[in-house]
């Protein structure tokens, strides 16, 4: 189905659980986008913040039946967005709090998909941006693995200025030291805070705030599993209470992209397939081709060191002339890839391969071609590194 005017025809699944947009209904007979969104608000007190928590899977959501030990080999209990909000009575002291249900059958970070995310990202859009919100902000609940990618899209695309926080957990609720109620309630906490407004989305984490747009996991297993590629954090919790380091800022080579022009796109309700191939010593360039033969329209490289390409450069040649688009980032933790002098290819700047994929997912469901993408990603920072070009020249 696509997206037509504002109205979403959302996936089959997702749209019967969840409450779809109709901006024509709401002008007609109801005041609220909660009423018109079908959000039922716990806690007593309508004086309190609305934050809206949009419910996925992952380790947040997830028991063990091996115990009070366990800590990865749990996911054969479940636990509910209302009962992770029922175990903690401070909660509704702070807010008011509605949740709505983005989980699926394959719980956590593997049942997501380009579809799914869009879809509860154009809910959000919705439910914060429209004009009868009364909405204050939002909290995802996420699989850690790739609550990085769901931060990233949401920050391109929803941005009125109110706040959206991801959260997780990185033991389960049946482990004897669960982060998941801290993360919860430090969330809800970060995103009922005026103080919050007009930073881009964050992610509350082992008592840390860090920006969405650089956000990446860089431990496997252990509660401070979050880290900025850029940037550094920008606070921390105390008393579970949010301090920030700085008034509010947003990242320099952030771009906003316009949520009903991605949905005009044939992907609708999805995304333009983008795969990311890793580069080593004897990097096979067919594998370019390959993704392309496979429906790809666009490809991102993590790259050696700045951006390098070990081999494979007729094959990428070739695969440019067919319309494939290609974005280079590096395969180090940390540094960016930076531009080259005459591009044929983007290279992704500071922005990290897996973030660099949502990037180009965006751009090509915007209609960019590849001289438009490379000026995306590189034109800010050609401007800083005094290096300009502009096609053709
Ligand atoms: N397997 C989990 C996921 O869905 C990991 C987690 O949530 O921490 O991402």
């Amino acid at each position: 189905m696509r997206f037509s005017g504002f109205g979403i025809a959302a996936l089959a699944t997702i749209a019967d659980a969840a409450p779809t947009f109709h901006r024509n209904q709401a002008r007609q007979n109801v005041t609220t986008a909660s009423e018109r969104l079908g959000l039922q608000w716990l806690g007593g007190n309508s004086s309190l913040p609305k934050i809206l928590v949009l419910y996925t899977g992952g380790t947040i959501a997830g028991g063990s039946i091996y115990g009070a030990l366990d800590d990865t080999q749990y996911g054969q209990l479940q636990i509910t967005g209302e009962q992770i909000i029922a175990r903690n009575p401070y909660l509704l002291n702070h807010t008011q709090l509605a949740v709505s249900n983005w989980t699926t059958e394959d719980d956590g970070s593997t049942g997501t998909n380009d579809a799914l995310v869009m879809n509860m990202t154009r809910f959000a859009h919705d439910a914060l941006c429209s004009e009868d919100s009364d909405i204050d902000g939002a909290i995802y609940t996420h699989g850690t693995n790739s609550l990085e990618e769901t931060g990233f899209l949401m920050d391109l695309l929803v941005n009125c200025g109110k706040p959206i926080v991801a959260v997780g957990a990185m033991r389960p609720w049946t482990h004897l030291s669960f982060d998941g109620d801290a993360n919860f309630f430090d969330g809800v906490m970060l995103a009922a805070n005026p103080e919050s407004r007009n930073r881009g989305l964050m992610v509350a984490f082992n008592a840390r705030i860090i920006p969405g747009f650089w956000i990446t996991k860089l431990h496997s297993t252990n509660p401070n599993a979050f880290g900025a590629t850029a940037g550094g954090d920008l606070g921390l919790f105390i008393n579970s209470l949010p301090v920030f380091f700085n008034t509010p800022s947003q990242p320099i080579f952030k771009h906003e992209f316009s949520i009903e022009e991605v949905s005009s796109d044939p992907s609708y309700p999805a995304l333009p397939k983008v795969d990311i191939l890793y580069a080593a010593r004897e990097f096979d360039g067919k594998l370019v081709l390959d993704a392309q033969a496979n429906g790809a329209q666009g490809v991102v490289i993590a790259g050696t060191g700045n951006g390098g390409i070990p081999s494979g450069d007729d094959e990428i040649e070739e695969a440019l002339e067919k319309g494939l688009q290609i974005v280079v980032g590096t395969r180090s933790p940390f540094g960016p890839s930076s531009p080259a002098r005459t591009p044929t290819y983007a290279k992704s700047g500071l922005v990290h391969v897996i973030q660099a994929r949502i990037m180009l997912q965006l751009a090509i469901a915007s209609g960019y071609n590849m001289n438009q993408t490379i000026e995306l990603f590189e034109g800010k920072f050609r401007e800083d590194i005094g290096q300009s070009w502009s096609p053709g020249s």
